[in-house]
């Protein structure tokens, strides 16, 4: 008898550096670009390829600039990963840029990826969820076939006034970073994937998935955030989630980050972000689990295979049913 056929989930990961997260908070060590990634690329890779997962890794330019991380990012696309862009300057306020400075942050962060990887991107997502009708444009002119860059929350406005309470900014970098993480109206963005249209053409957008209806984030790092609360609640939550997608007919998008993968004790700089007081191996325990449950109900892709659904195929060779 043939196996039910699963819906399909996809993962990526935003490969934000450390350097990424010091320069959003105001620490100005950020400019000699300080890495975590020969520690945490390893074992991120060691974790999908245990789960024999291919998923979808967006890069940040700067990072594929600099010839001492050429090897470990290489060492990802050899792993069969797809490769996307996560602009060259990591700067959340990507949406304040001039089009021909957008032009300018494409052209040299695939310049830059595809000479450290060997794949030029055909996805995008902005740092820090920062998107503009401007972005999409250019994104299409240069011919990308999705972006990634929508997470539909009301709790955008909530996380950024953590940051903000936390950080060391004054009122000229408050200024730039007041979209950070996005505005309530964002709560109100479609979850399921669709076309963004432009008068310059049209994009598909596969959104950060969110819980229908009540759009609450369930990233990894937000599970995380949980489950420094209590255990039981992270699991709850993760399979609440996971069934009202199901439920729902949603495709989850499921985003990871680096610091979900490390733990205080090798990045004491990133103490300020939530999560960061948890061991590495706790973190581990906790992201087997999630992907035991996430597995269990979807096929999980990368976000080409999303954005191309329908033509999506299983080891089996069988058509992936999708519902959204
Ligand atoms: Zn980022």
């Amino acid at each position: 008898m043939p196996l039910p056929i699963k819906p399909i989930a996809s993962v990526s990961l935003d490969l934000d550096d450390k350097w990424t997260y010091m320069k959003t908070h105001g620490d100005p060590k950020w400019s000699e670009f300080p890495s975590y990634l020969p520690i945490v690329v390893p074992r991120v890779l060691e974790f999908l390829e245990k789960r024999n997962l291919k998923i979808t890794f967006f890069i940040v330019g700067q990072d594929a600039a600099l010839e001492r991380n050429h090897a470990v990012l290489r060492s990802i696309a050899d792993a069969g990963h797809e490769i996307a862009n996560h602009s060259f300057h990591h700067e959340p306020w990507l949406h304040l840029y001039s089009e021909q400075d957008i032009q300018k942050e494409f052209e040299s962060a695939e310049l830059a990826i595809a000479k450290a990887t060997g794949q030029r991107p055909i996805g995008f997502r902005g740092p820090g969820f920062s998107i503009s009708e401007t972005v999409i444009k250019v994104m299409i002119s240069r011919g990308y076939r999705y972006d990634a860059s929508t997470l539909p929350t009301f709790l955008g406005p909530l996380a950024r006034a953590y940051y903000f309470f936390n950080a060391k900014l004054d009122p000229e970098e408050k200024k730039k970073r007041a979209k950070l993480f996005g505005t309530v109206s964002d709560g109100l963005k479609p979850i399921k994937v669709y076309n963004w249209k432009t008068a310059a053409g049209s994009v598909t957008e596969i959104p950060v998935t969110t819980i229908p209806i009540v759009r609450t984030p369930f990233h990894l790092s937000y599970l995380i955030y949980l489950h420094g609360y209590s255990h039981f609640l992270s699991s709850l939550y993760a399979n609440i989630a996971f069934g009202a997608c199901g439920l729902a007919g949603v495709n989850p998008s499921f985003l990871l980050h680096p610091l979900d993968f490390l733990g205080r004790e090798e990045a004491p700089e990133l103490a300020f972000f939530p999560g960061m007081t948890m061991p590495s191996n706790e973190k581990m325990k906790l992201a087997d689990r999630i992907f035991t449950a996430l597995a269990q109900k979807f096929t999980l892709v990368c976000m080409k295979a999303h954005a191309s659904k329908g033509e999506i195929t299983q080891d089996a060779g069988a058509v992936v049913g999708v519902r959204s």
